[in-house]
C-alpha cells in the first residue's frame, strides 16, 4: 500500500490514516447508527475514522422494493466518500473488521490495523437462520442491497424457467414464493409480490396464464407486526388475503429443501423461492469479552452505550443491546432506536473527552409503520393508529424524506409515481445471475 507523507502508517500492516494530535474516534459501520454519530462529530475537535465493508450506506427499509423490482438499487445507497466532502475530521476506510484487541487499543481489519483512543461498534445486524442447513442453503436473507438482488434474479429466473418447462407442476412449484416471518420486512415484501403478481406476471408471462403464482407468508406468532396493535395486526390480514396472499399464523417452518417446506404441524408446501425474515442476530468480532455478548450475538452496554468490561469501548444500533427498564430486552431493532443512540452518543463522546459526565441515553419512540402495497398501509404515530390509503401517503412521505440525497429522493418519487399510474415495476431485470449450489429444479430445455 502506498502512503503519503503525514500519514501514520509508518508500521507494517497499519492502515494509512493521517496523523493526528486530536483524540481518534473509530466507528465500525456506516449505518444509521454509525452514520449519525459520524454527522454529529463533524467539524468537532476529534478525528473521524469510518469504516465499513461497502463504500455505501444503504437505506433498509425500501431493501424489498429492490427485491420486488419495484426500484433500481442506487437508489437505496449513498457513497461515503460524497456524504464527506466537506466532512475535514472524517476519514473513510473500507475495510471489514474482523476483531479488536482492546488491551493495545488496536481494531483488526482485512486491509491492516489502526490504533483507536475510542472505539464505537455499529456494525449492525445479518440474517439469523438458527442453524438450519436448510433455511440457510437454500433460502435468502433480506440484510442488504445484495440480497435483494439475489432475491430479484432468482425469482425472475425461476419464473423464466416455469415459462419454458412443460410440466405443469414444476411450473408451480417454480412461481410459487414462501416469506417466513410477519414482521415489516414480511409483511412489505409479501404485499409488493402480490402487486407483481396481478400486475405484472399476466402482462409479461403469458405462459403462466393457467398457473397460480402462489405467495405464502408464514408466522409462528398468532398475529402479524407484533409491535403493532391487535386492530393493525388485523387489518393487515384482511389487506394480504384481499391480496390473495395466503398468510399462516401460529405455523413454524421445520425443513426446507429447495422446493418443499415442512411445517410444524406436518404440513408441506411447495415453493422454489424461499424467502427468510424471521431471524437476526448481530454481527460478530473477535477480541469481545464473552459474558458482554447475549444470545442473539448482541454486544452488552450500559445506558452510555460503554461495552460491558471495556475501556473506551461503545456499541449503537442493531449490535448494541442497552436494558432498561422501559425495555427489559434492549431498544427495538429499528432507524430511530439507532439514530438516536448515534447522536447521543456523539454528544457523550465529547463530554466524555472533556472529562464530563456522560447522560443516559433515552428513546424518543416515534411509532411503526408498515406498507402493504401501494396505496395501502398501517402505522402508529405518537399513539394515533392510521391505516389504510392516509397511512400509505404518511408512510411514502416519511420514507421519501428520510431517504439520503436529493437525487435518491427524486429517483424514487419518480418510480413510484410511474407504478402508482402505470401499475408497472419496471426494474424487472436479471443484471448478474443468482446462482444456488446446489441448483433447486434443473428444467430441460
Ligand atoms: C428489510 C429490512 C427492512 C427494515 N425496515 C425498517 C423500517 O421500515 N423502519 C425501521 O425503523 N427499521 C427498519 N429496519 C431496521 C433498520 O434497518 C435497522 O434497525 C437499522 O439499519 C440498524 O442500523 P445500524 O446502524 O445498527 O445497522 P445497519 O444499518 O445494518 O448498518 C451496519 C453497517 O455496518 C457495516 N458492517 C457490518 N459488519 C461490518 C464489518 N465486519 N466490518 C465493517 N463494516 C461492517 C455494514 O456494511 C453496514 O453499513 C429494516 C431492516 C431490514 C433488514
Amino acid at each position: 500500500m502506498q502512503c503519503c507523507e503525514k500519514i501514520n502508517c509508518f508500521e507494517k500492516g497499519h492502515i494509512c490514516v493521517p496523523e493526528t494530535k486530536l483524540p481518534r474516534i473509530i466507528i465500525v459501520g456506516g449505518g444509521f447508527a454509525g452514520l449519525n454519530l459520524v454527522k454529529k462529530l463533524r467539524n468537532m475537535p476529534v478525528q473521524v475514522v469510518l469504516i465499513d465493508k461497502n463504500n455505501f450506506h444503504q437505506f433498509m427499509p425500501l431493501l424489498y422494493q429492490v427485491a420486488t423490482s419495484g426500484i433500481e438499487p442506487d437508489s437505496i445507497v449513498f457513497p461515503f466518500r460524497k456524504l464527506f466532502n466537506n466532512f475535514k475530521n472524517v476519514v473513510f476506510r473500507m475495510a471489514e473488521v474482523t476483531g479488536i484487541d482492546s488491551e493495545n487499543k488496536r481494531l483488526n481489519t482485512s486491509i491492516g490495523y489502526v490504533y483507536y483512543d475510542y472505539l464505537v461498534l455499529a456494525g449492525g445486524s445479518t440474517t439469523n437462520y438458527f442453524g438450519n442447513d436448510g433455511f440457510k442453503n437454500f433460502g435468502q436473507g433480506l440484510k442488504s442491497v445484495t440480497d435483494s438482488l439475489d432475491i430479484r434474479s432468482e425469482l425472475l429466473q425461476n419464473l423464466e424457467k416455469a415459462a419454458v418447462t412443460c410440466i405443469k407442476e414444476e411450473k408451480e412449484i417454480l412461481s410459487s414464493i414462501a416469506i417466513i416471518g410477519g414482521g415489516p420486512a414480511g409483511v412489505e415484501m409479501a404485499g409488493a409480490l402480490a402487486e407483481f403478481k396481478k400486475y405484472v406476471l399476466p402482462r409479461d408471462y403469458p405462459e403462466l396464464k393457467n398457473i397460480e403464482m402462489k405467495i405464502f407468508l408464514i408466522e409462528a406468532n398468532n398475529r402479524l407486526l407484533q409491535q403493532m396493535p391487535t386492530k393493525l395486526s388485523d387489518k393487515t390480514i384482511n389487506y394480504l388475503s384481499e391480496m390473495k396472499v395466503d398468510v399462516l399464523l401460529n405455523t413454524r417452518t421445520k425443513m426446507y429443501d429447495g422446493t418443499k417446506i415442512t411445517l410444524d404441524n406436518g404440513n408441506t408446501i411447495n415453493a422454489a423461492t424461499f424467502i427468510w425474515t424471521a431471524g437476526v442476530q448481530g454481527v460478530t468480532f473477535s477480541g469481545l469479552p464473552t459474558d458482554a455478548i447475549n444470545k442473539q450475538n448482541r454486544i452488552i452496554v450500559d445506558s452510555n452505550s460503554k461495552v460491558k468490561s471495556l475501556a473506551n469501548v461503545f456499541a449503537i444500533g442493531d449490535l448494541a443491546v442497552m436494558k432498561t427498564k422501559e425495555y427489559p430486552n434492549g431498544h427495538p431493532m429499528v432507524a430511530q432506536a439507532a439514530i438516536q443512540q448515534g447522536k447521543t452518543l456523539a454528544t457523550n463522546l465529547i463530554k466524555i473527552i472533556k472529562d464530563k459526565p456522560a447522560s443516559s441515553f433515552k428513546y424518543h419512540d416515534k411509532g411503526s409503520m408498515a406498507t402493504i402495497g401501494k396505496k395501502k398501509a398501517v402505522a402508529v404515530i405518537n399513539n394515533m393508529k392510521f391505516s389504510g390509503f392516509l397511512a400509505w401517503l404518511i408512510w411514502s412521505f416519511i420514507h421519501l424524506m428520510t431517504i439520503i440525497g436529493v437525487r435518491n429522493k427524486l429517483l424514487i418519487a419518480i418510480n413510484w409515481l410511474w407504478n402508482y399510474f402505470s401499475y408497472d415495476k419496471g426494474d424487472r431485470v436479471i443484471i448478474r445471475k443468482y446462482s444456488p449450489v446446489p441448483e433447486k429444479i434443473q428444467v430441460e430445455y
